[in-house]
């Protein structure tokens, strides 16, 4: 068939992967519509540069790193691991400790990064100052009413969050197959879909759904050069989609996370007649522990975020493996399998 032989010359010419051009590949500069979202500890320079070296778009995350100074050296360190385009993630939700985010932003901005990820709250206060300095700004929405918001005010492109993210879902508790074709409807603006993605059948269906591209977290945890324990990457390679839980229900700061032994601990004490107040649960929660989960393996030590997706996990590839992959697998079923559905 024509078409097939049209694909085999095009990987010849690419190396065996055939490029895949959308408005988020010409947005961002980056060869494949895969970018990894930010993941707190997680979103070091080790990852986002191999996600990027990829050929994806890799986010370091800002608040993974102590100060704002810290973080202008971790931008330096992976601009020395990469020439491609990366990311920064900056997430502005409820925090133990008070975060000075304009000094944050401020750092981002001295760095010379040009994408900023940006999530939890509306990051119209930090627009301009990005904006001015020339730099691209995806936000991470789990609503169309947000993203419509997001779009307004100058966003250039979104993350649609679905109910099967890992870490923050909002409270609207809608999955992607209703959020994606809305968001295709309704935004003019590029977007990718979050949630719930990590292999060549999701990129397809996201496509497919009139998103642009796809956001990928928890799936990248499980790579070779995501900076945390093995004893967390096995962990997720056996776990099946029921692994997830969610907490913080309670204070409209919905997370899903890992159904371990301390996130069991925390729904008991949400779901106890009565009020629950932050403090009866920050022990358990406080992200420091969740640092020390990730590096010294012991998977009952905090909790770690987590999507559902953590059920079609079961390797632990190089980021090129990874991203190599989903591209030939999304890219074979559209120019396949669909294609000969509607070509009789
Ligand atoms: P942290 O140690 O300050 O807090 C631990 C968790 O408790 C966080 O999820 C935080 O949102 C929540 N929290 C803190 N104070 C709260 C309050 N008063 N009421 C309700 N919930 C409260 O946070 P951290 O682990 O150092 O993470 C730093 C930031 O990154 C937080 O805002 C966190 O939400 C965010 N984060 C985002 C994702 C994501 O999926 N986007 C994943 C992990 C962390």
């Amino acid at each position: 068939m024509v078409y097939a032989v049209e694909r085999d010359v095009r990987r010849a010419l690419t190396g065996g992967n055939a490029e895949m051009k959308t408005r988020i590949t010409e947005l961002l500069g980056i060869e494949h519509p895969i970018v990894q979202g930010g993941m707190q500890w997680v979103g070091l320079a080790e990852l986002a540069s191999a996600v990027s070296n990829a050929g994806g778009l890799g986010i370091v995350t800002a608040l993974t790193q102590p100060t704002p100074e810290d973080l202008l050296k971790e931008i330096e360190r992976c601009q020395s691991m990469t020439d491609k385009p990366f990311g920064v993630n900056l997430t502005i939700l409820p925090t133990i400790k008070p975060v000075p985010y304009d000094e944050y932003a401020q750092a981002i901005v001295d760095s010379g990064v040009k994408i900023v990820e940006t999530a939890g709250r509306n990051p119209e206060p930090f627009l301009p100052l990005f904006k001015e300095a020339g730099i691209k700004v995806i936000h991470k929405c789990t609503s169309i009413r947000h993203s419509l918001k997001a779009e307004k005010i100058g966003c250039d492109a979104v993350s649609v969050d679905g109910f099967e993210c890992a870490g923050h879902p909002g409270e609207d508790d809608v999955t992607n197959m209703i959020l994606l074709p809305l968001a295709a409807r309704r935004l003019k603006i590029p977007f990718l879909a979050s949630g719930g993605l990590g292999d060549g059948r999701g990129l397809a269906a996201a496509l497919a759904m009139g998103a642009d591209g796809i956001n990928m977290g928890t799936r990248f945890m499980v790579t070779k050069e995501a900076p945390i324990h093995d004893n967390v990457k096995q962990k997720m390679i056996e776990a099946t989609e029921l692994d997830t839980a969610l907490i913080y229900r309670s204070f409209r700061n919905t997370a899903r996370v890992f159904k371990n032994s301390v996130a069991k601990q925390v729904m008991e004490i949400e779901s106890r007649p009565g009020e629950t107040k932050f403090e009866d649960i920050q022990p358990l929660v406080q992200g420091v522990k969740g640092r020390e989960l990730f590096e010294g393996g012991d998977l009952d030590k905090g909790i770690w975020s987590a999507g559902m997706i953590v059920g079609l996990i079961d390797d632990n590839p190089s980021c090129e493996e990874l991203v190599t992959r989903i591209v030939a697998e999304a890219e074979d079923i559209l120019s396949n399998r669909l294609r000969e559905m509607v070509s009789g």
